[in-house]
C-alpha cells in the first residue's frame, strides 16, 4: 500500500469522524424526512405564547397550548401517562363547563380522554385528528370516583354503551348520557360531536322538546365508549383552518334523524355484494404518514420554538 493511498483513507475518516460529531443530536433534521409524529411525539412542554390553532383538526399542531388539570372539582383525565391533556383555552373552559353541567344532570362528573399533545401535531398511536387542541375525547363511562389514581385511570377499562350487533345501545346507556349529550352538543362553540349510530338512533327517537341539537352529532364507526367533541375554530385564530362541508351543509334534516342515520345500522352493516367489481382504492395517506412538510409551515416555529 502506496503512502499516498494510506493518507487519502485517513482523510475519508477524518471527514466521517468530523460529521459524526457535528450532526445535531436532536430535533428536526429536514434531510430526514422523519415522520411528523416522531417529532412532536417527543415535546412534553408546550411552546410559550400566545394559544392558536394551526391548520386543521387532522393536519396541524397547537402553539401555547395549555393542560387541563389532572384532577378538578367534577373531572379526571384518563390515560394520564400519555400526556394529551393539552388544548387550546376554548376546549379546557369547555371542559370545564360540560363537567359542571354534568353534575347538574346527576353524574359525579367526566372522565376525560385524550385532547392533545403539548405541541399538538400527529400523534404516534391514537388519533388521526386531535392536532390543533379542539378536539376532546369524552368518555360514556359514569365516574365511580374522581379520586383515582394516575395508575388507576393507566388500567380502568372504559365502558362500552353498544350491542355487539352495532345496532343498538346497550343497558350501560342511560337517559342521563343522553343529557350530557344534548348539554355538550347544545354548547356554540362546538362545531361537531361524533358518537356511534345506536347512540344517536336512540336520542331521536326518544328525546323529548326540540330536537335541532341533534344535527350537530354525528355518527361515526367505533365511539361506543367515548364521545369525541370537536370545538369550531375560535375566534381571531386566522391560521385555524375550518371543517367543510359544515354540518349545516351536509344534513338532509334539520336533526340528521333521516335515512342517512338508520343507514349505518342497515345497508352499512350488509355484507359486501361479491358479484360487484372490486374497485382499487389507493390508500390515502394518513396522519402518520405525514412529514414536516406536509403540515402548514408554521408548524415548523412550533417544534423550533422554545
Ligand atoms: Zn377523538
Amino acid at each position: 500500500m502506496g503512502k499516498k493511498h494510506v493518507f487519502y483513507i485517513r482523510k475519508k475518516l477524518l471527514i466521517f469522524l468530523f460529521l459524526l460529531l457535528t450532526k445535531p443530536s436532536f430535533g428536526h433534521d429536514p434531510n430526514q424526512n422523519l415522520p411528523a409524529n416522531k417529532i412532536f411525539e417527543k415535546f412534553n412542554l408546550p411552546t410559550v405564547g400566545e394559544s392558536k390553532p394551526i391548520g386543521f383538526y387532522a393536519k396541524g399542531c397547537l402553539s401555547g397550548g395549555v393542560q387541563l388539570s389532572d384532577t378538578g372539582p367534577n373531572w379526571q383525565i384518563m390515560r394520564p401517562s400519555r400526556n394529551r391533556n393539552w388544548g387550546h383555552p376554548s376546549v379546557i373552559s369547555y371542559i370545564k363547563d360540560l363537567s359542571k353541567s354534568a353534575t347538574q344532570i346527576g353524574w359525579k362528573g367526566l372522565y376525560i380522554g385524550d385532547i392533545a399533545a403539548p405541541r399538538g401535531g400527529p400523534m404516534p398511536y391514537g388519533h388521526q385528528s386531535h392536532q390543533t387542541g379542539l378536539d376532546v375525547d369524552i368518555w360514556l363511562t359514569p365516574p365511580k370516583s374522581l379520586t383515582l389514581t394516575k395508575k388507576e385511570r393507566d388500567k380502568i377499562k372504559a365502558v362500552s354503551v353498544r350491542k355487539k350487533n352495532l345496532k343498538e345501545v346497550n343497558n350501560n346507556w342511560t337517559l342521563n348520557h343522553a343529557k350530557i349529550l344534548k348539554a355538550a352538543a347544545s354548547d356554540n362553540r362546538v362545531d361537531r360531536i361524533f358518537i356511534n349510530a345506536p347512540a344517536k338512533i336512540w336520542m331521536c327517537e326518544n328525546m323529548e322538546g326540540s330536537k335541532k341539537w341533534l344535527q350537530k352529532i354525528r355518527p361515526i364507526w367505533g365511539h361506543h365508549s367515548h364521545f369525541h367533541v370537536r370545538l369550531k375554530c375560535p375566534k381571531a385564530s386566522p391560521e385555524c383552518v375550518k371543517q367543510k362541508p359544515t354540518v349545516t351543509q351536509i344534513s338532509k334534516s334539520p336533526t340528521g334523524c333521516d335515512n342517512t342515520l338508520y343507514w349505518w345500522v342497515t345497508k352499512a352493516l350488509e355484507p359486501p355484494d361479491p358479484n360487484k367489481k372490486k374497485t382499487i382504492i389507493k390508500k390515502k395517506k394518513g396522519a402518520r404518514d405525514y412529514t414536516m412538510n406536509d403540515l402548514p409551515k408554521m408548524c415548523l416555529n412550533i417544534i423550533h420554538g422554545k
